[in-house]
């Protein structure tokens, strides 16, 4: 099995680096990573300049870019062989409801999903940081999973696990995305220079965590698995736009 790592907190980042270790033996895997932290960075190419791809000391690869250029590049280009799986992570902090929309660690899975890939995002449910090793199991689990009895369809799921011992974990849910309130306000600072800046200020809190999401699992022990899809399109608002139009 062949297997690409990748992840949004850049190649030094112990989450990922606790997810190579968990999946030592599992086959061939390679590592392409932002080489700094590129969290929030969506879904962007880097169309601008050009990629160098270099490596670290302990193998890792790592790119100038965003973790949409790194697998991009990895499938496309730099591995010979397409990888049977990708997997995003694990993030410092969690990937759920509008997060998933911004998530750098999202995106690297979704670029796999997009070039035809099994690819599996995985965040850690807190920013203490304090238990990599228990989504990094998780993620092992999975990717075994999808050796032994492939899914059916192409997949992309948005894996987030609580921040706690893995004996401690109450199992795995499916969910659906929760929704978060409107995002904390920009935070205006004045620079040395005596120019306002401004920070993005903090996600809103959940608004929508109530039972089947993913923000209700997590609050309660459980590992969230959401399947995820790109397509945007409305589906509800198909007939009342053409009504509205008087088509
Ligand atoms: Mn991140």
């Amino acid at each position: 099995m062949r297997i690409l790592l990748s992840n949004d907190d850049g190649y030094f980042a112990p989450g990922l680096l606790a997810l190579a270790e968990a999946m030592h033996g599992l086959g061939e895997i390679t590592v392409v990573a932002p080489e700094r932290n590129r969290s929030g960075a969506s879904n962007s190419l880097t169309l601008d300049r050009p990629l160098h791809l270099k490596q670290a000391p302990n193998g890792f690869h790592y790119v100038n870019g965003t973790p949409t250029d790194c697998v991009h590049l990895a499938v496309t280009g730099m591995l010979e062989h397409e990888p049977d799986m990708v997997l995003s992570g694990v993030n410092l902090g969690p990937n759920m409801g509008d997060d998933t929309v911004y998530s750098g660690t999202v995106a690297a899975a979704m670029e796999g999903y997009l070039l035809g890939v099994p690819s599996i995002a995985v965040s850690l449910g807190s920013f203490e940081g304090k238990h990599f090793a228990t989504a990094a199991r998780v993620a092992r689990e999975l990717a075994e999973r999808c050796r032994a009895q492939p899914f059916g369809a192409p997949v992309l799921l948005n894996v987030n696990v609580p921040d706690v011992p893995y004996d401690v974990l109450e199992g795995m849910r499916i969910t659906r995305l929760g929704r978060r309130h409107k995002a904390e306000p920009v935070v205006r600072q004045v620079s040395p220079r005596g120019e306002a800046v401004y920070w993005v200020g903090a996600a809103g809190a959940a608004a929508d965590a109530g039972e089947g999401t993913d923000f209700n699992a997590v609050e309660h022990g459980w590992v969230s698995i959401t399947p995820l899809q790109v397509d945007l399109t409305h589906y509800g608002q198909l007939a009342p736009l053409r009504e509205w139009l008087g088509q």
